[in-house]
């Protein structure tokens, strides 16, 4: 079978490689998409999600923030400000992160909180308190 590579990408360098990926689902702004090898070219902004990569028959799961993929017919390329494996989210962090930013969007009245970044904040943990069950 014909694999397709995945690299994931963030500013602090590279997060995952892998040469033999069967499929990669990414979850982008218009939904889901499963990229094999011989995919057309393209490129798509991507959701906080989920990103999974099926490596010898075996799903991996990784926590993704907001990005873009550039989907080539033998790579695809993940730029994300940060990438977890499900199995190294700190679910305690996440946790923190999320009440965090559900208190600070309770502040209906004050105008100094930055709403949307408490939104995006806040989406981020509950991806990261998702994807730790897989
Ligand atoms: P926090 O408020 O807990 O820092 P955040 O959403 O602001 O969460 P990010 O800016 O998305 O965090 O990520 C900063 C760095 O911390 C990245 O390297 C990311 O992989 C890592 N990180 C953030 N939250 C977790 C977590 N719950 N478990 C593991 N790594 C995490």
């Amino acid at each position: 079978m014909a694999t397709i590579a995945l690299d994931v990408v963030t500013p602090n360098g590279s997060v995952f490689h892998e040469e033999d990926c069967e499929i990669v689902v990414l979850q982008t702004v218009q939904g889901e998409l499963g990229v094999m090898a011989g995919h057309i070219p393209t490129v798509t902004p991507l959701k906080i999600g989920v990103l999974r990569a099926k490596i010898d028959g075996k799903f991996e799961y990784l926590a993704v923030t907001e990005g873009f993929a550039e989907v080539r017919p033998e790579l695809v390329t993940v730029l994300v400000q940060a990438g977890e494996f499900s199995k190294d989210i700190d679910t305690e962090r996440a946790e923190a992160a999320r009440l965090r930013a559900s208190e600070l969007l309770e502040q209906k009245q004050d105008e100094r909180v930055d709403k949307y970044r408490a939104e995006l904040a806040l989406q981020r943990a509950l991806n990261r308190l998702e994807v730790s069950k897989y």
